[in-house]
């Protein structure tokens, strides 16, 4: 497996969701090994890598800081990017916030079509864990287990009609991805929005970047999934461990967890290096089935 960048620059822009501040996003062709990196267009292109050492915030969603300088709302992008197996990339923003165009992953899949995958003379590196790592607190738990490909298995259960109990459990990859997840669209409960403006966040949230869950039902429907909401949880996860900094060999679980805890997971993995290894032997497929029969199956288990 050889490393990837993608073919050709393309951008969007939007406001953030938390910010409300417009910016432009481009996204950029980067050379072997640079990894997953922002640069602040706005700041002589001050660079701040997608890795677990620049987390700094993490509550509504994950910010990353270096040396005082913020990036915010880094998840659906980087897991659009992570899941396609992008290995580096420069994302250049002139602004603050990652702009949150319609809540989901899905215009940033559109972005990187448009790019196109450009394959690397350089041997893909993969992080292949070799022993579990788990957080645990109040009920909520999040843990990585030795592998031979990235699976996630992320349950939600909020106590709401429309939600319940949901989970989501794949191996993830570019077709995985874009068919299971990347169309899950962010979301709050209709209680929360005050409290949230009045802590300065979801500026920039409307009708048409989250969903509005009411006491007993949702604001501006239809959901695009029966279980939008867990598939949602899902994509945050994954754009989340993006921040590891490689490809990963290895199966996340992920109960009741949010950014906090799945950044956490991250810092705790890393910083045990008796935890995993650096590889650039090619991941074991045994004769996989197809994603959707796998899918499929999981869901008629629930
Ligand atoms: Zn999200």
């Amino acid at each position: 497996m050889f490393q990837t960048t993608i073919q050709r620059p393309v951008s969007a822009h939007g406001v953030g969701l938390h910010t409300g501040v417009h910016s432009e996003l481009r996204l950029v062709p980067a050379p072997a090994d640079a990894g997953i990196v922002f640069r602040r267009s706005d700041l002589e292109c001050f660079r701040i890598e997608a890795h677990g050492s620049n987390v700094a915030r993490v509550s509504y969603a994950t910010s990353l800081m270096k040396q005082g300088v913020l990036l915010s709302t880094t998840e659906h992008l980087l897991a659009a990017i992570y899941s396609c197996g992008i290995d580096n990339i420069y994302m250049d923003i002139d602004a603050i916030e990652v702009p949150i165009l319609d809540g989901s992953a899905e215009p940033f899949m559109q972005l990187l079509d448009e790019a196109g995958l450009r394959k690397l003379r350089r041997k893909r590196r993969y992080l292949k864990v070799l022993k579990p790592v788990e957080v645990v607190e109040d009920g909520r738990r999040i843990g990585i287990y030795p592998a031979d490909e990235f699976r996630v298995c992320c349950y939600v259960d909020f106590p709401h009609p429309m939600v319940g109990q949901q989970e989501v459990e794949m191996a993830v990859n570019a077709e995985s991805f874009r068919q299971v997840l990347s169309r899950a669209r962010t979301f709050c409960f209709e209680a929360d929005i005050e409290p949230l403006r009045a802590m300065g966040l979801i500026r920039g949230g409307s009708l048409d970047n989250a969903i509005v869950l009411t006491k007993d039902g949702v604001l501006n429907g239809p959901l695009r999934y029966a279980d939008e909401f867990g598939r949602h949880k899902a994509l945050d996860l994954i754009g989340d461990l993006a921040l590891v900094g490689l490809p990963l060999l290895g199966r996340v679980e992920a109960r009741k967890a949010g950014h906090a805890l799945h950044t956490q997971l991250v810092g705790s993995l890393l910083s045990d290096t008796t935890a995993w290894k650096i590889t650039t032997d090619e991941p074991v497929v045994r004769n996989r089935p197809r994603f959707e029969e796998r899918f499929a199956s999981a869901r008629a288990a629930d």
